[in-house]
């Protein structure tokens, strides 16, 4: 299987980028942020939660965000591998993730982190916003709170994979098909070593 990770600050371009690698490689794109804004439009007592956390720029908890994980990945046993995309964010939920593929014989294959500046970052989400009209895009104190919520919980989760030489920095600005070109390259080298 091949499992890629996703990585990087919110409105680097994971989303974009998960979805062309998904379907170049013929994997499963699991976007938690996307699985949460659906349990929100369907008003289930999962996006009733969800929202809490996320109409403040929060985490969602580790346990709710593992269990609706590994549930989505249960719906997708015979696939050929998955695209995490806003998954993992914390450490716990990298070690739950690390063990729920270890239980199958499978591992992460990289972990690849978009690398954008923060005034790029505020400048993109701010015109998502505008643009999208997502409530947690809107408004610039929670779009600073999620950012802090990144580097300080999230941020850790390159480092726990850079143990294991898994961890790739990819230039996350330019063209979508010139940083889609870095991720492959990443993707191949490492299929290579296998
Ligand atoms: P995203 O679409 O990935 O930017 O996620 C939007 C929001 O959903 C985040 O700001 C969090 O509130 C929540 N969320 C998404 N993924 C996770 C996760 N892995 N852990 C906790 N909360 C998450």
């Amino acid at each position: 299987m091949i499992n890629i990770i996703l990585f990087g600050p919110p409105g680097s371009g994971k989303g974009t980028q998960a979805s062309k690698l998904a379907e170049k490689y013929n994997l499963i794109h699991i976007s938690t942020g996307d699985l949460f804004r659906y349990e929100m439009s369907n008003d289930t007592p999962l996006g009733q939660l969800a929202k809490s956390f996320m109409s403040e720029g929060k985490l969602v908890p580790d346990q709710v965000t593992i269990d609706m994980l590994k549930a989505k990945m249960e719906r997708h046993p015979d696939v050929e591998g998955f695209i995490f995309d806003g998954f993992p964010r914390t450490i716990p939920q990298a070690e739950a993730l690390i063990t729920l593929l270890e239980e199958n014989g499978e591992e992460i294959l990289a972990l690849i982190a978009l690398d954008v500046d923060e005034d790029e970052i505020i400048h993109r989400l701010t015109r998502r916003g505008k643009e999208a009209g997502r409530a947690d895009d809107m408004d610039e104190a929670i779009i600073r709170n999620r950012i802090q919520v990144y580097r300080n919980e999230t941020q850790p989760v390159y480092d726990h994979f850079a143990q294991f030489g898994k961890s790739h920095l990819i230039k996350g600005v330019g063209s979508i098909d010139e940083i889609f070109d870095g991720i492959s390259q990443v993707v191949e080298s490492r299929l290579d070593n296998c």
